[in-house]
């Protein structure tokens, strides 16, 4: 949706004066404002609209800079980016607008929230940590116990009431205007928000009744999980003060590195390097696989490239939906050096025709087994 000129927003043109913009938002202000307006999400979105186009037309310099580019003058430059005002400043503002004597929301940073006088819960940070897998554990899901240092409430801090907001962690200010009585919230200064405070702490405790601790936290991971995927473990990140809710633990994958076994999204490849003879007279082979080894079969004259697909021997889907395969690359591996008798042998077979290349449609060349692999 396109955004609308603050002009149109206020209600007036381009050459409103100082006073004019002043007058015309407080209007709109009180007729907007969420007291008068309760649960009326249009009201409210008319309401923030209005604090942004005063927040910009107020200012001489943002105001030169909109009349000059409009709303692409506040786009990702770092100063006033629209849109995004919260209640807390809004409140703030009508110091100036409405005359009463009343400060700011201060620096609270914990919930967005509403406003209206719902009670804001503290959250606790979130901790990260990296956990490495080898392929196995990834292709069956494995349990980890980690141990990670969290912040926790102290054994013997207690909490009360703020005595300020007493428990809203919100502030109520009526305050007699030229307009008649405004009533206003802004937050809680005292306890941030929370509502509460702290009563008694331990010595050891930091000024939010919080030690850190080691705790050992047992993580599921799923089956097909991938290098540089997170997952959550809600609420095991830090405790917060009073009834706040914990964070959450990040983790955060890191996949080893298997010495045989290659992984492509769930499919995996294994090269395997068989002899002249074997290759010749046919032969078994034990191969690593995630789930253990394998012992498969390579049949007599089978050609150096050939891919053998053992199906569903790869890595589950993340999302439950069936299984990779593992792909068996056969390589035939020709001797470097020979003694004299099987010099003698080879020489003797140079001009046999029976040693003669002669591809047929199912020795599919490199290009088309690729070709195969990926449709
Ligand atoms: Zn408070």
């Amino acid at each position: 949706m396109a955004k609308r000129d603050y002009y149109d927003i206020l209600g007036i043109d381009k050459n409103a004066t100082a006073a004019e913009v002043k007058k015309a938002y407080r209007k709109m202000a009180l007729k907007h404002h969420p007291d008068k307006n309760p649960d009326d999400k249009e009201a409210e979105t008319k309401f923030k609209e209005a604090a942004e186009a005063y927040e910009v037309l107020s200012n001489a310099d943002k105001k030169a800079r909109y009349d000059q580019f409009g709303h692409q003058a506040f786009d990702g430059n770092g100063g006033f980016s629209g849109g995004n005002m919260n209640m807390d400043d809004i409140f703030s503002q009508f110091g100036d607008i409405f005359g009463g004597g009343f400060g700011g929301g201060g620096g609270f940073s914990g919930f967005g929230g509403g406003f209206g006088g719902q009670q804001r819960r503290v959250k606790g940070s979130n901790l990260r940590i990296r956990v490495k897998l080898t392929l196995e554990e990834i292709a069956n899901g494995v349990e980890k116990k980690v141990k990670v240092r969290r912040k926790v409430q102290a054994k013997g801090t207690t909490y009360k009431t703020c005595s300020m907001c007493h428990g809203s962690g919100q502030v109520t200010r009526i305050t007699n205007t030229i307009l008649g009585r405004m009533q206003t919230a802004s937050t809680c200064t005292t306890c941030g928000g929370a509502g509460q405070m702290i009563d008694k702490k331990p010595d050891d405790a930091d000024g939010h009744g919080l030690i850190i601790k080691e705790e050992t936290v047992a993580i599921k991971i799923p089956a097909g999980v991938v290098d540089g995927m997170q997952l959550k473990v809600s609420g095991k990140g830090n405790e917060a003060p009073g009834n706040g809710i914990s964070g959450d633990l990040l983790v955060a994958i890191e996949e080893e590195k298997h010495d045989k076994l290659q992984r492509e999204g769930d499919n995996l490849h294994y090269d395997l390097y068989i002899s002249l003879p074997d290759a010749v007279l046919g032969t078994s082979k034990e191969i690593d696989t995630v789930t253990g080894k394998v012992r498969i079969k390579v049949d007599a004259g089978v050609q150096s490239g050939k891919i053998l697909r053992l199906r569903g021997k790869g890595i589950p889907s993340i999302n439950g939906y069936g299984k990779g395969d593992l792909l068996v690359h056969v390589n035939v591996w020709t001797p470097k050096t020979l003694n004299k008798q099987q010099k003698d042998f080879f020489e003797s077979m140079v001009e046999d025709e029976h040693f003669e290349p002669k591809p047929e449609s199912s020795d599919k060349s490199f290009f088309e087994k690729v070709k195969d692999m990926f449709s």
